[in-house]
């Protein structure tokens, strides 16, 4: 009997803040209405972080399922998955790293909500995105596979016109939720890069070779590194960072993103 009582004292006390909760949210929300950045349906700012549940859904929803090479991710048929290949790509050219993997396709509100974080200065997009990468790290991994988690890092330059480097935030919250140690200056921008976006394929490789440099090769020796970017297309870049990690004797280094692109 008395655990019945302290259960439904618990329950009235739950239910009582919970509508005040929807009180204060209701009136913050009539002071300051906002609306979804994706689609303009009516969201509670306070709650919602101005993205609403539809739009959420529908970037879940753009997740990549295997089959995939085992080296780049790239989604593959399932004949070339069982004949245990890895793409075209991946034989013509070994990429750097051990292997990498993306949350989704980079279309739709998954490639909206991430230019939302990297362009519009909406970081606090980050957390509502770690889950996403979250969930493509347990499909691939284990916590035990990694003794640090670091991102690819953007200019100097970049950053302090941007004020935050978008694939450190996620690298950050996702190291914290997986349990594995973070650090953000692993690797460095040797040189300022074009922006890949309108490069093709070849430009986009040499835009980034030898791009990047580590200074504390301390850090590095011997880790097994999860290596965190935003987008993925050609790979080019995650490799050229892979490859700078290798150099300076990294064990191995992983790479996940939150989106690829993948050619239609
Ligand atoms: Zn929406
Ligand atoms: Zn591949």
């Amino acid at each position: 009997m008395p655990v019945i009582q302290k259960t439904y004292l618990s329950t009235n006390r739950d239910l009582a803040q919970s509508t005040l909760t929807n009180i204060v949210d209701s009136l913050l929300n009539l002071l300051f209405p906002d609306v979804c950045l994706l689609c303009s349906a009516q969201v509670s700012r306070w709650r919602d972080r101005s993205i609403c549940l539809d739009c959420r859904n529908k970037a879940g929803a753009l997740r990549i399922f295997p089959p995939v090479c085992p080296s780049c991710g790239l989604p593959m048929s399932s004949f070339q998955a069982d004949s245990g290949c890895l793409c075209g790509d991946c034989i013509l050219e070994p990429p750097a790293f051990s292997g990498a993997r993306s949350f989704g396709y980079y279309i739709g509100e998954l490639a909206m909500l991430a230019r939302e974080l990297k362009f519009h200065k909406r970081r606090n997009l980050a957390d509502l995105l770690v889950p996403f990468l979250f969930d493509a790290f347990q499909q691939a991994w284990d916590r035990d596979d990694f003794d640090t988690v670091t991102p690819v890092p953007l200019h100097p330059d970049r950053e302090r016109k941007r004020g935050y480097n978008q694939a450190g935030l996620l690298a950050r919250s996702l190291a914290s939720r997986i349990g594995i140690p973070y650090r953000d200056r692993l690797l460095i921008r040797k040189r300022s890069t074009l922006p890949q976006t309108g490069l093709t394929d070849s430009q986009r490789s040499a835009n980034v070779r030898n791009a990047f440099g580590c200074v504390d090769p301390g850090q590095i020796a011997g880790r097994r590194i999860l290596l965190i970017d935003d987008v993925m297309t050609t790979g080019a870049t995650v490799s050229s960072a892979s490859e700078a990690l290798i150099r300076s004797g990294a064990l191995r280094v992983s790479v996940l993103t939150l989106a690829r692109t993948v050619a239609a």
